[in-house]
Formats: structure tokens, sequence, C-alpha cells
């Protein structure tokens, strides 16, 4: 079913669009009965980096869809199916508890830094925390000997972080709520993304330490939302605590461990493994770096592995701690280092016995794949060359570099929807990573734009950049990208004639015959304005009997014998002619002006 009933629990009334797992863009489009380059551009708002041939989650079609006015609902068997993958029944009879993996999500200002932080710094010895460098997403503690995986949402772009972390992967949402602030917009939207994704939800109702906390309030305000606390005779754990002081954050920790008791998280240990790859990236020195949360199976330093179209082995896999590790078990999340090039986060990553098989699964998966766009590929050459050898065509030539393959292929992808007649884009190069020497030198060879995103270029660019006088753009906002490159497009179309009508007139008279040898007829006859105005300048188009005759230009217009500039409708006018016909007595002639405008690629 495509559309059902407006959702009648719903304070505004959406329209419901039934869908699986996943939809492939174009098909969610054509669901939701609007343009697919709406979709994908409602799709960048929020981050998610999708072409039209390319799937895009339960989750992410749950956020678009909200943005577009559409509830998006999923087939109640495929939303147990996901929650429950990982269940016993699932799995091999070797099967054995797992830690579980707790997302923390809420409203902004509310706490959840400073939770996760102040749950890192109690629960992992303090020499070990003082390793950790870097902002670390996803890490683990222990409590009272039982593993707990944490995971962030950054920032409070919860939701589009969430697809690509994949909120299925998950077991359970920590929705953080200020005791001194209670449920606001983002509080609700979480709590509607952990049901839409099956999640169970803890409350921790954070801040109580602050004088103005109201504990009962935000009990009241989450049971408005369908959050009924236990307490309350509901079903909602609510914990409250302090994420400054720590209070209550043990009570919290015992939930979450009490609640993995109960579902029995169970997953194999020493099978080829499974993970899902939650972040990537390039480092410059050792190459492309991939989080990982392992889902299933044991992953080992040496494993041949494959995620999408790359395969790779293990080189080098580190803990949370950055911690050199041999082997990885399920629901740690981890860094892997020895794939070939950067895998996107959201795609499966698995292992395989031999490196044929990896290989063999990265091809099986790029053939399943319709999207071909990836890195150094160009742009429809077949057709930018075919215009361009009929030399119709001015081509903007783009060097492009961005700092993940997801953005990267955005990019193209929405570069691949502007159409202008008359100009193209082509793009020479595409790559993840800073902007380089070599992108320079190729810029300079075929006269291209060099266009940088979330990056920067490295001293060698730079240099060659400011000697030859090239200029790298750099930017951050796809859309901010695409105007510049819409307004370069546009520097380069020809101005368009454009044509306005001013109006008609009948021959009524002839004044002047043209001299017989005149190549170009010149004459003058008597007419009546029947619409609008004519004016002196403007072109004519003569019709004869419906038809189109011939045209020239209207050179003098005189009124009563006196020269004019222009005469409306309902007047009689003498006509001085230049055209490529003899006008004749009943002729009809329309007048209209022409106008050379710039185009601009909208
Ligand atoms: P986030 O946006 O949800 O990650 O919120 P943060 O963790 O950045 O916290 C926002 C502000 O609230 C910061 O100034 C924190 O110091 C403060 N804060 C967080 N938790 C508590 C708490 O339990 N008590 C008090 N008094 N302040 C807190």
């Amino acid at each position: 079913m495509d559309k059902q009933e407006e959702n009648k629990n719903e304070e505004v009334k959406k329209i419901s669009i039934e869908i699986e797992d996943a939809i492939v863009v174009k098909d969610l489009a054509a669901k939701m009965e609007i343009r697919v380059t709406d979709l994908i551009a409602e799709l960048m708002k929020n981050k998610i980096f999708a072409t039209l041939n390319e799937k895009i989650d339960f989750e992410t079609a749950v956020i678009v869809g909200d943005d577009l006015g559409f509830e998006i609902v999923r087939k109640k068997s495929d939303l147990e199916r996901n929650r429950y993958l990982l269940k016993s029944k699932t799995l091999g009879k070797g099967a054995k508890k797992r830690p579980p993996v707790v997302v923390v999500m809420g409203h902004v200002d509310h706490g959840k830094t400073t939770l996760l932080d102040k749950i890192l710094s109690t629960n992992v010895a303090a020499g070990e925390h003082g390793g950790i460098t870097q902002n670390v997403s996803s890490y683990q503690v222990k409590k009272k000997g039982e593993v707990i995986t944490f995971m962030d949402t950054p920032g409070h772009e919860a939701f589009h972080s969430m697809r690509e972390r994949g909120a299925y992967i998950t077991d359970l949402a920590v929705i953080v709520v200020a005791a001194d602030d209670g449920v606001k917009p983002q509080t609700k939207e979480a709590v509607a993304f952990a049901k839409s994704a099956g999640l169970p939800i803890i409350v921790a109702i954070n801040k109580i330490d602050k004088p103005e906390s109201n504990v009962e309030l935000v009990k009241k305000e989450l049971s408005d939302i369908d959050l009924m606390p236990e307490e309350w005779g509901g079903k909602t754990v609510c914990v409250n605590i302090s994420a400054k002081t720590g209070e209550g954050i043990d009570n919290l920790l015992d939930m979450i461990i009490l609640y993995s008791d109960m579902e029995e998280l169970k997953a194999e240990y020493g099978s080829f493994a499974e993970g899902f790859i939650i972040e990537s990236h390039l480092n410059p020195k050792v190459g492309p770096i991939a989080t990982v949360l392992i889902q299933n199976g044991t992953l080992s330093e040496g494993d041949f592995v494959a995620a999408g179209i790359l395969s790779g082995r293990i080189k080098i896999m580190k803990n949370f701690l950055g911690e050199e590790i041999e082997d990885a078990t399920p629901s740690m999340p981890i860094t892997i280092l020895g794939l070939s090039e950067v895998p996107r986060s959201g795609m499966v990553l698995k292992a395989y016995p031999t490196r044929s098989a990896a290989e063999a699964a990265a091809l099986a998966f790029k053939e399943r794949t319709t999207s071909t766009l990836g890195e150094g590929k160009v742009l429809s050459v077949s057709r930018i060359q075919e215009m361009a050898e009929n030399g119709k065509l001015k081509k903007l030539n783009l060097v492009i570099k961005a700092d993940t393959k997801g953005s990267l292929e955005a990019i193209v992808q929405i570069l691949d929807t502007i159409k202008v007649s008359g100009v193209a884009i082509q793009i020479l190069k595409t790559g993840v990573g800073d902007i380089t020497e070599s992108d320079v030198k190729m810029a300079q060879s075929s006269d291209a734009r060099v266009i940088g995103f979330n990056n920067s270029a490295d001293a060698n660019a730079k240099r060659i950049g400011e000697k030859e006088n090239i200029a790298f753009k750099f930017f951050n906002i796809i859309y901010e990208m695409v105007t510049y490159v819409k307004g370069e497009l546009s520097d380069m179309l020809d101005a368009e004639t454009v044509r306005t009508d001013l109006g008609k007139m009948k021959v009524i008279a002839i004044f002047k015959l043209p001299r017989k040898s005149a190549k170009v007829v010149d004459m003058i006859f008597g007419a009546k304005i029947e619409h609008g105005k004519v004016e002196k300048n403007a072109k004519l188009e003569i019709m004869r009997d419906g038809e189109k005759v011939g045209e020239g230009i209207l050179t003098e217009l005189q009124h009563n014998k006196k020269t004019v500039g222009e005469l409306k409708s309902g007047n009689n006018a003498g006509v001085t002619f230049k055209g490529d016909i003899l006008v004749e007595e009943g002729d009809d002639i329309v007048a209209y002006k022409e106008e050379k405008v710039k185009r601009i690629v909208k």
C-alpha cells in the first residue's frame, strides 16, 4: 500500500507512506509524488548523501519524510526482524551474551556530552582515560564486570548521524532531558526516532543538582508524549541524574545492565566477523581509517574483509583507547586500518576466509549496486564530448576534492542535476583528501576551477596555486558550492534573445512603393493599430492569410503627418518599412522587440 489514511494520532496530519527496511531514492520520490531532485536536495539538507539509484534506510526516510510532510511507517514484521536480528533465534548454538549498544540522544544543552564524558571518566581507569587524545564517538565501560558500549550522536544533528551510525545497530536509547528545561523539540524528535527504529527508551532526567530543576514537571511532560514513567504506572524507566556531580549515573548504568540481561542480547564469538562502519576518514599518513562496531563474530588482525565495493586485509586494529588489539569481539567499537580506500559509513564490513573470497564479495556488491559514481570517475563523458564536438558547448572544468567519499559522491550527484543548454560541467578529477600539487597542475593545464569541500590545500598546492595564480574555492556547505558553480556557469553563458510582442496593426493603404531595383524593400504604408502599440525600430512580422510571409523593421512612425515615437491601439499610423517583402493592403503586421538578456543558471 502506498498511501494510507492520515495518522489520526498526529496533531499535524501527514500522509503515511509504508516502506520496508530500505528504499531506492527514486522509488521513494515516486511514492511521495515529488521530483527526485527535490528529495535528493532534502536528503542533502540532512547531510545524507545518496544518489537517485541508491537505497536509503528506513530511518533516513523517516527524517526526510517528516521534513517533507510525510509519515514514513515500516511494516511491523520488518521492524521486529531488525531489532531481533542478533537474538538467539538467528544465531548459531555457540552464541553467548554480548554487551548492549546504547545510543545517547537529547535536546541541545541538556547534557548529553557531559553525561558521556562523566561515564567515560569515572568508569575507565584514569591512566587509560588519559590516553584518549581525540574525541571518541563510541566507547565501552565496565560496571560490576558487565560491559556497556556507548555511542554518541555528535552535535545536534542526532538524526543524520543516527542514520549513519545505524540506529538499528543499537539496542537501547538513553534520552537525556534537562530537569530545568523539560521536554523540547529535539527531545520529541529523539523519542520519535527511537520509536521508529524500535529501540527501547530509558530517560535520564539530568541536571537535578540545579535548584531550579523540576523532575515532576518533566515526568508530566514525558507522559504527555507517551512516555509514562514507571512510578506513575507506565512503562518508561526514568532515572534522575546529574551529569555534573555524577549523582544517579550508577543507577542509570544498572538500569542499562538490567535491560540487557532481560533482553538476553547474544552474538557468536570466534566466527567470521560482521560489523558496521560507523565513520571513516582518510589519514594522510596511514591511509583510510574506519571505525567499526562489531556486531557478530570475532575480527582478528590479518583477516580478509570486504565493505561494500572495497576489500582489504586488517593490518592494524585498535580499541577506543587507541591501544592495538589482535581480536575484536561483538559490540566492540574499533578502528581498523587495511582497506584500500575510504569506505562509506553505514556499510557492513564482513570477514572472509581468503583474499579471493573477500574480493569476490566486493565485486558482487559492485555489480548489485547501480550507482557507478565514485572516486576518479568523470561525469557523463560521452554526452559532453558529443556536444563539444558539435561545437555548441562550453565546458566548465572542475577538479573536486572532498573530505569524505560520501560528500564527494553527493557533490558529483548534485552537479549532475545541473543541466543548462550551451554549457556543461566537466569533472576532470575527484578525490578524497586535501588539494594537492597534482590537482593544481591538472587544473592549470585544463583551465579548471579547483574546489575543496571540508578540507584544505597542502603546502605544495598552495605554493603552486599562488605562483600560477590559481585560486582554490573551499566550501563546507554543499549549497554554497552549488551556487558558486552556477555563478561560474552563468558567466559562461551567451546572452539570450528575448522577444516581447508589442502590438498588431492592419495595413489599410499603400502610400509609397519601393524602387523596383532595390534589394531591400523600402516603402511606406498606412495601418490601423488594432492591439497594443507599435514603436519606432520595432521588428515587424508580415502575416497574410494567417501565415508569416516576411519580416522587416519599422524605421519611422507618423501620426497625422507628424513623426512620433510610439502609437497605441485605435490610432492610424504612417509606417516607413524596410524589409524583405512587398507589403499589401489587408496584411496583418505584428510588431515586437527583441532584447539580449543575460542568462542566469538558477
Ligand atoms: P549537550 O548539548 O546535550 O551535549 O549538552 P552539554 O553536555 O554540552 O551540556 C550543556 C551545558 O549544561 C554545559 O554547560 C554543562 O556543563 C551543563 N550541564 C550538563 N549536565 C549538567 C548537570 O547535571 N548539572 C548542571 N548544573 N549542569 C550540567
